[in-house]
């Protein structure tokens, strides 16, 4: 809406009378703004509105920052839903030590060298788990690093290295 707006000049706008968008001929500009305009439907001169009542852009402007309510509750790391010594309730003896290359799955009880026993809460992405440690602690850990390496070097790369059809070329063609 880089328009310049001038008396004369035309927008859509709310029509009070119609009860619908239509085209207007601004009447008065207050502070480079359509004061007043004039619908081309019927022609009767009104106060200019963008939008139609009730919406939330009324007067064209951006409606002022809503506070958007971003609880601090939910930044603060809750407790874990299940207590901790019940996750890994007779499971010490099955912990594995926590190390990049071994591959540890959802729930597995991992002995970290620094933060101890830990169980797999989750697994946010390739190569991560999160563990949540006694007291609750979550650390986001690498993982299956050792056995992505093997693959990788065995699989065939995933590029796009299949050979083009003879003919194909790759410069633009038709430019503009
Ligand atoms: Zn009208």
């Amino acid at each position: 809406m880089a328009e310049e707006l001038k008396v004369g000049g035309e927008l859509d706008a709310w029509c009070t009378t119609c009860r619908l968008m239509k085209w207007h001929t601004i009447v008065a500009l207050v502070d480079g703004k359509p004061a007043k305009v004039e619908c081309q439907g019927c022609h009767k001169q009104h106060q200019y509105r963008a939008q139609p009542p009730g919406s939330a852009t009324e007067k064209g402007e951006k409606p002022a920052k809503t506070p958007r309510a971003r609880s601090a509750k939910s930044a603060t790391p809750a407790a874990p839903a299940v207590d901790f010594d019940t996750l890994v309730a007779g499971r010490e003896g099955d912990a594995q030590q926590y190390s990049p290359n071994t591959t540890f799955a959802l729930n597995d009880v991992v002995r970290h060298p620094t933060f101890d026993l830990g169980v797999v809460t989750a697994t946010p992405g390739p190569q991560k788990i999160e563990v949540t440690f006694r007291g609750g602690d979550k650390k986001i850990l690498l993982h299956d690093r050792g056995a992505t390496v093997a693959s990788r070097l065995g699989a065939a790369p995933r590029r796009d290295d299949v050979p083009r059809p003879a003919g194909t070329s790759d410069s633009p063609r038709g430019q503009k």
